[in-house]
């Protein structure tokens, strides 16, 4: 098809389009091919190095056969051989043997025609007796393996080439000795045998001719022989509390079944109409009601019968293998019929196996459980995350808030702090040192003030200036120490002197002192100097080298103006000056003041 493709030109299309697309149409061909290729041993299926005929004398679900089925499979896969077993059922044990075998002989002839299995295996009577009648037809030549011939004598295979084979072999004693174990004291032993078929019969001879005679000598023996169930029913009802039954064969009616019963429901109803535990010797009472037994498994038989298999397989002529006999292995007890009979784990022999054990919801449940508990334990851990998280975190936002407020009682005490501070700057700022009086840089501030103040109002403002007489030879005389005492004394006679709110006393420097007097007129000016000289006089200072007193004095000049917005501070301390040096000139300790000045005007 690509080589179509390949040729075509198509008018308006890329050659080179066309030819990428081939290249690819080509690639996937090949790899479709290889695959293919690959692929094809298994498409044709697997190649098997042996094929089996496994025929089997009853049908599928019958739990004995099924058993032997299973063992004879696992025991063959366990070799890791591929082995393909074609499985085919007779139904026995459902559909009376007879005539219509011949047709199933004829349907497998056609059916087998072109395919030869290496070995046919039989399980139990009816499948021996087909495969040997019909050998000749259906598979000549080939080897016979056998499982379970019912009644087994080694006559039975003389004169039968290339077979071989397991059987069973019932042993009612060992049986008998492990349920007297189980239920001590029991003195009462009932068997239930059976003539209704080969398996059945052979099992009430040896059972008559072996074992009962001997048990007779310790026990009550009841033997239930071909009994319908009826019959067993009454029976077992008048029967002392210490028996125990044996299960070794059919009970005689078939209950309208219109065939044999099957093992199961033979189990079945007995157990139902028996008030003592019910031992068997086969696997396949079990799970009718029966107590358990030394058992013999459909499985052990199974292995036993591959194992020959096997050996024939590997080359081994059936003939030269002997028929192997086995007998129970395994001690099975049913766990839901013990507690009905009160039998304790502990009463069992070692190493029994215990079916329908109800398993503890540990066992039933155990990664469900171990989930569950996974899953807590993390969410536990989730959580303690959790809370470790919000507790550290609660714990941080209490710090802050802690620290928040030692902030801010730490911001508080510094800004009270600050504030004292910035008063006492101010204060320092504003006061002279050595008196408490106002300074000369507050002085011209408030002067400046008062003169705008004034010039708006046009009121009068006055300003007296003082100097103590003589200070020079009072400090020579006395020292600096009472010079400045004696200032001291002075600024505050003046400043007790000065109580009007807008007056304001300062020291000028050294031994000055000025007052500023605003809304004052000469007249009260001068009133207020003459008290301040006055009041000098009376602190009566004594001052040896005066030369104006024997005591402290001293001289002010007044000046009052009415300012105007052109005055300056130094215009009025200039005017008040010259009133100074007038009174110095005059003799001091006096005062000199002029008459108002209208509007001092600097310049
Ligand atoms: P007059 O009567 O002419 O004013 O004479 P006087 O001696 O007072 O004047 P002068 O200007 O010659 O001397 C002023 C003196 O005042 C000089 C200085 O020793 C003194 N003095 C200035 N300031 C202070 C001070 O703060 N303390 C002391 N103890 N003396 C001061
Ligand atoms: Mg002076
Ligand atoms: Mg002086």
């Amino acid at each position: 098809m690509f080589l179509v493709c390949d040729g075509l030109r198509l008018r308006g299309v890329d050659e080179r389009s066309i030819m990428y697309r081939g290249a690819i149409v080509k690639f996937f061909f090949c790899l479709t091919l290889t695959v293919v290729y690959a692929a094809a041993p298994c498409l044709a299926g697997e190649a098997h190095d042996a094929r089996i005929l496994f025929i089997n004398s009853y049908h599928h679900g019958y739990s004995w056969s099924d058993g032997i089925e299973q063992g004879f499979r696992e025991r063959i896969d366990a070799t890791g051989r591929k082995v393909e077993i074609s499985f085919e059922y007779l139904d026995s044990r459902q559909f009376p043997l007879g005539a219509h075998l011949d047709h199933v002989a004829r349907s497998m002839a056609v059916k087998y025609a072109d395919y030869r299995p290496n070995l046919v295996a039989v399980s139990d009577n009816a499948a021996f007796d087909f495969a040997i009648r019909n050998r000749e037809r259906l598979f000549p030549g080939l080897p016979i393996v056998f499982s379970g011939y019912n009644n087994f004598r080694p006559d039975i295979i003389d004169g039968i080439a290339n077979i071989t084979g397991v059987n069973e072999e019932v042993d009612i004693p060992d049986t008998v000795e492990m349920a007297l174990k189980v239920h001590p004291g029991t003195h009462t032993l009932v068997f239930i045998l059976s003539t209704a078929d080969a398996s059945n019969k052979r099992m009430a001879e040896v059972a008559e001719r072996s074992t009962l005679p001997k048990l007779r000598e310790r026990f009550d023996i009841v033997v239930l022989k071909d009994a319908p169930l009826e019959e067993v029913r009454r029976r077992l009802e008048k029967l002392p509390r210490k028996t125990v039954v044996f299960l070794c064969g059919q009970i005689s009616d078939d209950l309208g079944a219109g065939r044999a019963l099957t093992p199961m429901e033979n189990g079945r109803l007995v157990t139902a109409n028996s008030p003592f535990p019910t031992y068997t010797f086969w696997d396949f009472h079990l799970n009718t009601g029966v107590i358990g037994g030394h058992i013999l498994t459909g499985q052990d038989q199974g292995r036993l019968q591959a194992e020959l298999a096997l050996r024939v397989l590997a080359g081994t002529p059936a003939d030269t293998i002997p028929v192997v006999m086995t007998s129970p292995t395994s001690d099975i007890f049913d766990y839901r019929v013990m507690e009905r009979f009160g039998v304790k784990p502990g009463n069992l022999p070692l190493n029994s196996i215990i079916i329908n054990h109800p398993s503890s919801p540990w066992e039933s449940y155990r990664w469900q459980i171990l989930g569950i508990m996974a899953l807590l334990a993390l969410e536990t851990l989730l959580i303690a995350v959790l809370v470790r998280i919000t507790r550290d975190r609660r714990r941080a936002l209490d710090d802050l808030a802690q620290e928040r407020k030692s902030l801010e009682r730490r911001v508080d005490e510094r800004t009270a702090e600050l504030k004292m501070a910035n008063e006492q700057l101010a204060l320092l700022s504003f006061k002279d040192g050595l008196t408490g009086l106002a300074n000369r840089r507050r002085f011209d501030e408030v002067l400046e003030g008062e003169i705008l103040r004034l010039a708006r109002s046009g009121q009068p403002l006055s300003l007296i200036i003082l100097d103590v007489d003589s200070f020079k030879n009072f400090n020579d005389t006395y020292g600096h120490v009472a010079g400045d005492d004696c200032l001291r004394r002075v600024g505050g006679l003046i400043d007790s002197l000065v109580n009007r709110p807008p007056d304001l006393a300062a020291r000028y420097g050294g031994e000055e002192f000025t007052v500023i007097l605003p809304e004052t007129n000469s007249q009260g000016a001068a009133r207020l100097a003459e008290h301040i000289r006055v009041g000098i006089e009376q602190l009566a200072i004594p001052h040896a080298t005066s030369r104006a007193a024997d005591h402290i004095t001293a001289s002010l000049g007044v000046a009052t103006v009415f300012p105007s917005a052109l005055t300056a501070g130094n215009d009025l301390v200039k005017l008040a000056d010259e009133q100074l040096y007038r009174a110095k000139s005059a003799g001091r300790n006096r005062l000199s003041a002029d008459v108002e000045q209208a509007a001092v005007n600097g310049g």
